[in-house]
């Protein structure tokens, strides 16, 4: 039997484990070193048909109807929700029960976790990893350790293992961006069941269903400078005076719907700008640890399941050389999608904010197109 040890027990990390928990062939442990599992109630979470499909393997498809929510379109609006752009079908991209999802982070974690509680160990901070031969040892901070065959790391994108690993200090990059975090009152918003997307200068916001209870998610993106102590200062971002000064700066017009918002949140984005391959044998990196993108794709959630499910098919047909190089190529695909959806949702002159709409009039027609920019990564 192969003794199989996790990180990290967030989405990418709770995935693979399930995968390797329905075969007998292999024995998990997953560590994580938070006291309990985040589960941050309201917030929401948006999973596109690739990673729907993989969860569907694990019994996703069996979650109760009114937990998740399948949206049909993204509406994209110009400030306010009187002047719509246009709207494109994400449907066109699904199939019987694998559908554009949207839900909440906590649904979607219990769910993760929900056949895993004898596996995870909560209050559990790797701080040595040793490899000797065939075996890797984890060493924790209370003491205790761990042996294993495989090491699976999935502890976020300022994954410390990653650099216990390698010789080099590797640190992700502030994306000079802020997010906004709430829940919107159902009673404030127009169109309840698809995703609403507003662009503003410097900035957009997206909103969607995620509650049964009717209240929906709303997440927006803020371009914001921070000196590299603000990057670190985390108290900052629950300091009163800082928050209300972020609400200031939010664009005039699109500031309705942030007048309503329960329970705010704001936190700095952070992004990698590389990627480290260990060298060590049988140590795998998967979700943020492996790679964290802008969020204006709405792909990480997505891509740490695919890329679980593809180590965990490599691991299984013993082809780990092709993993690595895979997920690159794929992960450079979304990585620039990603980068350019967060220049055209932010362009500030009114200008060239006009022609962006009339080209997204156009392009959210083209089949081609659409088959190009998001099938190649929805599918
Ligand atoms: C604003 C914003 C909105 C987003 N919206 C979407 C979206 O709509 N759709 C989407 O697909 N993606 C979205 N994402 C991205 C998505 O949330 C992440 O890509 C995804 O959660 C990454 O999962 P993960 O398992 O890799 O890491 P995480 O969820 O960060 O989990 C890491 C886990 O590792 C644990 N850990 C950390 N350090 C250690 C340690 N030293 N020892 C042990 N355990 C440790 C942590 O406690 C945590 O439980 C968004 C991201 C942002 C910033």
């Amino acid at each position: 039997m192969k003794k199989i040890g996790i990180i990290g027990a967030g989405i990418s990390g709770l995935y693979i484990a399930n995968l390797f928990k329905k075969n007998p062939k292999y024995q998990v442990s997953i560590f994580d070193k938070k006291n309990s599992l985040n589960l941050n109630e309201g917030y929401g979470v948006q999973l596109s048909t690739n990673s729907v499909k993989f969860l569907n393997e694990i019994g996703f498809n069996k979650l109760e109807k009114n937990e998740k929510f399948n949206p049909e379109k993204i509406n994209f609006y110009s400030k306010k929700d009187q002047d719509k752009i246009c709207e494109l079908d994400i449907s066109r991209f699904n199939l019987n029960d694998c559908k554009y999802t949207t839900l909440k982070r906590s649904t979607l974690i219990n769910f993760l976790k929900k056949d895993l509680e004898d596996l995870i160990k909560t209050n559990f901070s790797v701080s040595r990893i040793e490899q000797e031969q065939e075996k890797i040892k984890l060493i924790f901070e209370n003491k205790e350790f761990h042996e294993c065959d495989y090491l699976i790391i999935s502890d976020g994108v300022f994954s410390k293992s990653r650099n216990l690993v390698s010789n080099k200090k590797i640190q992700p990059k502030y994306n000079d961006t802020l997010a906004i975090r709430g829940m919107i009152p159902a009673k404030n918003i127009i169109d309840k069941k698809n995703i609403l997307l507003f662009l503003g200068s410097n900035f957009h916001h997206v909103i969607y269903p995620v509650s049964p209870s009717g209240d929906l998610n709303l997440i927006a993106i803020m371009k914001y400078k921070l000196s590299v102590e603000e990057q670190k200062n985390y108290s900052l971002f629950s300091d009163k005076s800082f928050i209300q000064k972020i609400l200031d700066n939010i664009p005039q017009e699109n500031k309705e719907f942030f007048s309503n918002l329960k329970e705010l949140k704001i936190f700095p984005v952070f992004v990698s700008d590389n990627f480290f391959e260990a060298k060590n044998k049988n140590i795998y990196f998967i979700g943020d640890a492996f790679f964290a993108f802008p969020p204006s794709f709405a792909q990480g959630a997505s891509q740490s399941i695919e890329g679980a499910h593809e180590l965990f098919s490599s691991i299984e047909n013993n082809s780990n050389t092709y993993f690595f190089k895979n997920r690159v190529n794929k992960t450079k695909m979304v990585n620039n999608r990603s980068k350019l959806n967060q220049f055209a949702f932010h362009l500030s002159n009114p200008l060239i904010a006009y022609f962006r709409n009339i080209f997204l009039k156009k392009i959210v027609r083209n089949k081609k197109f659409l088959e190009s920019y998001l099938g190649k990564i929805y599918r």
